[in-house]
């Protein structure tokens, strides 16, 4: 047993994790925090957000220089692919920063610990890691364990030809047909990725819309551009078995609603159906730490879970699995623990999809408002209309700002463009200041920017946009 008390043990190295400890051993506690991985940085940065957007920023390149420079005036005549070098320098990004939350974790005097953990009781932890196994104590538990892919029945993951997220970020070769089973903005975004690099990519989706969680102006038109960049759609479309030979997949598939049964072949399925919370083995059943039906940790406002010491955070308890979404209830609930009065406004927290254009969005969207009988006005601008989307030639998409009809209160954005990503944080902090339209709308913004179209936006929602 190590001999060294803490005053918090955080299980899980990931952004919710790692920046729980760090700020917890800032606030002047004794911290240690255990993964089972061997780098920290957990799901987001090894196998999710950062190797995907260095993949997606990759694969772009080669899309440009194959079929948007010459419009510039730049003639490359003779561009090639080379994937291993591409995923050699994906690795090396994911090394580097990896690398840089241990370096993070020392400066901060967090101890570090390579091993599985599972509580044994409130305030003591057993690891089993490559030196056997140790018991540590503390004064509170952080679970922050993140999340796996869920499974599909019927289409067993290998990892070679039925491939998770984690085997679509490192498949040796293009395939000439991929299959994405899920199209939600890992699969839209992984399945842009191969696109881009040449193969045929096909989404095919259970329910009626792709990203079904997004404004549904904004899921459509995701539909429509990606479909012009060759990504075809099955919707309403459900897998019912996949069968891996050595060099292809058949999957067997029928309409949703029911109807005939169909055959579709692939040299590669992705199953990307969602996220589960990864907290099976910890030992919560014998330490009374409850779940609910989905396996996620059920928390109180302060992350309290209900055994006494014991809190949670992250893809682990419900909410939106976002790496920010996690860092944010990692920080509040670390400084709630020291007394102070952190919070996260889950009304303010953007999402991202990637791809390209980019699609982002912060707060309600218009068939929230509806379904809530709020009233509400629409701004709405094309970057179309703006000047600097159309020197760089990204004229695709548009900002909407909706705001409560009487008080003028910015309520949801939604942004499809290039930097769509970047844009949208504007409106976040709008909504965490309870701005209005007017308030985003009378705000000086550079010229020429894609935040014009922002501005415009704001100021189209009372009827006054300047440049349509
Ligand atoms: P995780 O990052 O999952 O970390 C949990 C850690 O806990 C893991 O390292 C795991 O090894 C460790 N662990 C689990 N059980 C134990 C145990 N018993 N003992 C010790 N260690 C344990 N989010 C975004 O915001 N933006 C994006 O662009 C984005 N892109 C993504 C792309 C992909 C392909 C994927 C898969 C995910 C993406 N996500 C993105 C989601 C994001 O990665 C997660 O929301 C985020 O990582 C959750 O953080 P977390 O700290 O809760 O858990």
């Amino acid at each position: 047993m190590s001999d060294e008390h803490f005053d918090l043990i955080v299980i899980g190295g990931g952004p919710g994790g790692y920046v729980a400890a760090i700020r917890a051993a800032q606030l002047d506690m004794r911290v240690a925090c255990i993964d089972k991985r061997g780098v920290f940085g957990g799901t987001c940065l090894n196998v999710g957000c950062i190797p995907s957007k260095a993949l997606l920023h990759s694969s772009a390149f080669y899309s440009h220089a194959r079929n948007d420079m010459a419009e510039h005036g730049v003639i490359m005549s003779d561009v090639g692919l080379d994937l291993s070098a591409m995923m050699a320098r994906k690795d090396k990004v994911v090394g580097d920063l990896t690398q840089g939350i241990g370096f993070l974790l020392n400066k901060n005097e967090v101890t570090p610990v390579t091993g599985a953990a599972r509580i044994i009781a409130p305030g003591r932890v057993v690891v089993t890691g490559p030196d056997g196994e140790q018991t540590m104590s503390c004064e509170r538990i952080l679970i922050a364990t993140g999340s796996e892919p869920t499974p599909l029945p019927g289409v067993d993951i290998d990892e070679k030809r039925i491939v998770s997220s984690t085997g679509a970020l490192a498949l040796e070769s293009v395939p000439e047909h991929l299959v994405v089973v899920g199209g939600g903005y890992i699969g839209l975004e992984m399945g842009s990725v191969w696109r881009r690099l040449g193969a045929e990519v096909t989404v095919i989706e259970f329910l009626d819309t792709i990203l079904p969680a997004m404004d549904a102006e904004v899921a459509k038109y995701m539909q429509r551009v990606l479909k012009k960049q060759g990504i075809k759609f099955r919707l309403g479309t459900k897998v019912l078995a996949g069968e891996a030979s050595d060099d292809a997949v058949a999957l067997a598939l029928e309409p949703a609603a029911g109807g005939d049964r169909e055959g579709l072949a692939a040299d590669v399925v992705l199953v990307a159906i969602g996220r589960r919370p990864h907290t099976d083995g910890l030992g919560l059943d014998d330490v009374g730490v409850t779940r609910d039906n989905r396996g996620f940790i059920t928390v109180d406002d302060a992350y309290r879970t209900s055994a006494d010491g014991i809190y949670a955070i992250g893809d682990a308890i419900p909410g939106p699995m976002l790496a920010h979404k996690a860092e944010e209830e990692g920080i509040a609930c670390v400084e709630r623990m020291a007394g102070q009065a952190g919070h996260v406004n889950y009304g303010a927290i953007p999402g991202v999809i990637y791809t390209h254009p980019e699609a982002a969005s912060v707060g309600r969207t218009e068939e929230e408002l509806t379904a809530d009988g709020i009233d509400y006005a629409v701004g709405k601008f094309p970057f179309s209309a703006n000047s600097r989307a159309r020197a760089m030639g990204e004229t695709e998409g548009f900002v909407k700002i909706l705001a409560d009809a009487t008080s003028d209160a910015v309520l949801g954005v939604h942004i499809v463009g290039a930097e769509a990503g970047t844009l949208i944080a504007e409106l976040a902090l709008a909504i965490e200041f309870g701005a209005s339209a007017e308030d985003v709308a009378r705000t000086c913004h550079a010229h020429p920017t894609l935040n014009e179209a922002v501005k415009e936006s704001a100021l189209a929602v009372a009827g006054r946009a300047i440049h349509v």
